[in-house]
């Protein structure tokens, strides 16, 4: 499927810069806040679907998983945890497991070690401070052990249906950097221009449909603009002309992992 490119009155630069990688024009800030807009609303119409991927009864389960899914797959993370929420079921439960046993059970995940010890630490802090309640409140969770700012966020938007800011992940922040939406690498400040542009009805949907559209058209190394529902709204920096792309996708891949949140 083609997608004919129309004005939205931004200012998109597909000229090409040096080397044929392409930089955004100049864009008034009222004038990315209504691209931004176009963007989370055909995000939606392309993956109405899109939604967390780890698998969670409550928050408390989410903020357990979430801290499990540092540079490792939500599918992974989900394998180990039907049997630690079954065997550790409440943050009393986890706080007082001993790390050796912890550890057994999420060893799959890496960097067992220390997410084992992030998650009792972060449990006893759930115990003694909130009465083994996960907190509403973003300055509450990002002072518990193993828990910053991107954990927080995912926990209160999609435990709690809060949307206090955007999660960004990797790919969150490389397709934002691509739409021009952001230029910095660090999540921190790559969420704070994001919330400035992206509509807040959208804020939780939002880094659950860039994360669908970077798998589904938009991979790191091989972007499907040409069928991309957001071709006329992406000004594609950092994307190589389509003739190096197309060279690129046909060299192996390095073997590697990434983390989905
Ligand atoms: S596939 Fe191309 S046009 Fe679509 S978001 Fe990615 S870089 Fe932009």
């Amino acid at each position: 499927m083609k997608h004919t490119p129309h004005s939205n009155g931004s200012s998109l630069d597909r000229s090409g810069g040096a080397g044929g990688v392409r930089r955004p024009g100049r864009e008034s800030a009222a004038a990315r806040r209504e691209r931004a807009a176009a963007i989370a609303e055909r995000l939606a119409r392309a993956h109405p679907r899109a939604d967390c991927s780890l698998a969670f009864t409550s928050p408390f389960q989410l903020l357990v998983a979430t801290i499990l899914s540092a540079q490792c797959t939500d599918k992974r993370v989900n394998m180990v945890t039907g049997e630690l929420f079954s065997r550790w079921p409440t943050a009393a439960a986890l706080a007082a497991a001993r790390q050796r046993d912890l550890e057994a059970v999420i060893k799959s995940t890496g960097f067992y070690r220390a997410k084992a010890r992030n998650i009792r630490g972060c449990c006893l802090g759930l115990v003694e401070r909130h009465g083994g309640e996960v907190p509403r409140v973003l300055a509450d969770l990002v002072r518990l052990p193993g828990v910053g700012r991107k954990t927080a966020n995912v926990v209160l938007g999609s435990g709690f249906g809060q949307a206090e800011g955007v999660v960004v992940d990797t790919h969150v922040g490389r397709i934002s950097r691509r739409l021009g939406l952001t230029r910095h690498a660090d999540a921190v400040r790559a969420e704070r221009d994001l919330v400035k542009v992206v509509p807040r009805d959208h804020w939780i949907a939002f880094s659950h449909r860039l994360i669908e559209h970077g798998r589904t058209v938009c991979p790191s190394r091989s972007p499907r603009c040409d069928d991309c529902p957001l071709a006329d709204l992406c000004p594609r920096v950092g994307v190589p002309p389509a003739r190096q792309r197309k060279a690129a996708s046909r060299r192996p891949r390095a073997a590697g992992r990434s983390g989905d949140h």
